[in-house]
């Protein structure tokens, strides 16, 4: 077992991951958020942000054996924005991490809005040539009201075009947070979403549920969603994705009805899916109950 943490990569926590990057060598070549400034996320909140210089990075890729190199096919660059790296370093630690695994079929990463935008379409090609392949893409909302109550910092507007350019060439996977906009806004927060995925047409969409990590007073003036009212959300989003062959997942474990399908085709699928969970909560008496980690402290 020591043998085998000898030579994994350095690691610093709390370290997250797309749960389909389970299978992922994972290389922090950042750490922390360069944003950090989400209302609701708390995952990096005790994380100073840092750069990991690119002969530390060297460092860690040399010190996997070549017979283990041999096995790697996807890695996962972490943490919450690793495409934050300046495009000419990101370039050089790709070369390596191409030279040094010969079977690599993909490099992944979280991004945001401001990573999207300041590297041009250009400089996503150059990335994509070396392998970053595929994109999770926290857009969390398609109503700029939403976002800025999120204060994930750019308007749909500024980020819309380069989602469409880069995604004939890299894969997207945008995640949308239900219950960000409250009860008030909940209807402009789905059927923006909605409009938002429909004109990019990921390979990619999930549904997570928002979770209060950071700012207890989040739902202070747009008032807390119920269970009911996150699945009517749902519906909402998924009814109106248009779009074509979108691999959707509603499967993360804040979510109350695990969901996928390929979208528009498994539309209506997917929406039985929610009227029967929809129905289990009203039989359970827990359509207007709040979830209960909306109680708790953050
Ligand atoms: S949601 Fe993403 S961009 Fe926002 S603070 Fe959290 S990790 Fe950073």
């Amino acid at each position: 077992m020591s043998f085998f943490y000898n030579f994994l990569p350095d690691y610093s926590e709390p370290l997250y991951r797309p749960p389909s990057e389970s299978r992922s060598l994972i290389f922090q070549i950042t750490e922390g958020c360069s944003h950090n400034k989400c209302t609701f996320c708390g995952m990096y909140i005790d994380k100073q942000f840092r750069l990991k210089p690119v002969n530390e990075v060297f460092r860690e890729i040399d010190k996997i054996p070549n017979d283990y190199a041999l096995r790697v096919d996807k890695i996962f660059l972490a943490d919450g924005d690793a495409v934050i790296y300046p495009t000419d370093r990101l370039i050089i630690i790709l070369d390596k991490m191409n030279e040094k695994f010969p079977n690599l079929k993909r490099i992944s990463s979280y991004a945001g809005a401001r990573e999207l935008v300041l590297k041009s379409v250009h400089e996503w090609r150059e990335l994509a040539h070396r392998k970053l392949t595929l994109i999770y893409f926290g857009m969390e909302s398609g109503n700029n009201t939403v976002r800025k109550l999120m204060n994930k910092g750019y308007d749909v507007e500024e980020f819309i075009g380069t989602l469409k350019e880069i995604s004939s060439f890299i894969d997207l996977s945008i995640m949308i947070i239900l219950g960000g906009g409250g009860r008030k806004y909940s209807k402009e927060h789905a059927l923006d979403t909605a409009r938002v995925i429909s004109e990019v047409s990921p390979r990619y969409a999930s549904l997570l549920t928002l979770f209060m990590r950071r700012n207890r007073d989040y739902f202070q003036n747009i008032e807390t969603p119920t269970m009911g009212d996150l699945m009517e959300e749902s519906k909402t989003v998924i009814s109106n994705i248009g779009g074509s062959n979108i691999t959707f997942r509603s499967n993360h474990i804040s979510n109350f009805v695990s969901l996928s399908g390929i979208l528009p085709d498994d539309r209506e699928k997917l929406v039985s899916s929610i009227d029967k969970g929809i129905a289990r909560l009203k039989a359970e008496g827990l359509y207007d109950m709040i979830p209960d980690y909306y109680m708790e402290d953050c």
